[in-house]
């Protein structure tokens, strides 16, 4: 494989970082998580676009720019063969010392690996989920903004270490106010009647890309989309309720803390948003070639 690692592209043996990287030492850099469809990268400027928003608001320069990491992501894709799967870009701050301070990092290191896709299994897409409530709150906003896709996802991985050992793959996170976040590497949404309804961003959440088309798709076809603060309730009582994410793309949750969401089956129009987001990503993106 190979690995885009600061302008070149180098055998994945090759593609190291120093121990006083930043990223490493501090969990100090962006990343982003983007698919290959059908030899098409989806949402690729809108990715990019978020890796720029994250990188400034942790005011992290990332020398290249947006039409540079464009081309250098189709470049990766395409040294590597990939027609489907996943690309991860990754800035760190680069190299520093051993203190915090990130302005003695010279250079921000720019990572693009072009690999696979995990995907969850197939049966929790054609049952659903079943997902738990962590006790791991999500972030603050006035912390790191869960909106900055950061490298350190610690408060995540605390959550998601609840979900593994309560036997389950996902879970749902709170804000310190008691509203629902998010998942812990997905949004959640609920369907009621026609309503079709998110937390929106400031409660605590990814501004996710695929949440935003979902919502997009939903609108068009007639449903009533809309942002709002949610608690428990709202799902515990929900008819439908399903995750999005770049990864799991749409996916339908079943139950909620052993509690039953609607039939305990994937409804109707998780079912209908499943396939107008399957037939969006493989037919549309930027091509590799
Ligand atoms: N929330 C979190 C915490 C995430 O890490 C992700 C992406 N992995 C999402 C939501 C979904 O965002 P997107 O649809 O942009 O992948």
């Amino acid at each position: 494989m190979k690995i885009f690692l600061d302008g070149d592209l180098v055998e994945e043996h090759e593609a190291k970082v120093s121990v006083f990287d930043h990223g490493l030492l501090y969990g100090d850099g962006v990343f982003e998580g983007t698919r290959v469809y059908n030899g098409r990268v989806a949402f690729l400027d809108e990715h990019i676009d978020r890796l720029f928003e994250s990188a400034k608001v942790i005011d992290l320069t990332i020398g290249m720019t947006k039409e540079e990491i464009k081309a250098a992501t189709l470049e990766t894709c395409k040294a590597n063969n990939i027609k489907n799967g996943y690309i991860r870009h990754v800035v760190t701050r680069g190299v520093g010392t051993l203190g915090l301070n990130p302005y003695l990092c010279e250079k921000a290191s720019v990572i693009i690996i072009a690999a696979d896709i995990q995907l969850y299994p197939a049966d929790l897409y054609e049952n659903g989920m079943k997902i738990i409530t962590a006790g791991t709150i999500r972030n603050i906003p006035e912390a790191v903004n869960p909106r900055v896709k950061s490298l350190n996802y610690l408060n995540n991985i605390m959550a998601k270490i609840e979900a593994i050992n309560a036997g389950v793959m996902e879970c749902l996170m709170l804000n310190p106010q008691g509203y629902v976040a998010e998942a812990s590497g997905d949004n959640v949404f609920v369907v009621k009647g026609n309503k079709l309804i998110t937390p929106a961003s400031w409660c605590g959440g990814l501004e996710g890309i695929t949440r935003n088309k979902v919502m997009e798709l939903g609108t068009e076809l007639g449903f009533e989309v809309s942002e709002t603060v949610m608690t428990r309730y709202e799902i515990w009582t929900a008819d439908e309720a399903f995750l999005t994410g770049t990864a799991a793309e749409v996916i339908s949750v079943v139950e909620l803390d052993k509690r039953t969401i609607g039939e305990g089956v994937p409804g109707p129009i998780t079912k209908k948003l499943v396939e107008a987001y399957r037939q969006f990503v493989n037919n549309n993106g930027v091509p590799i070639e």
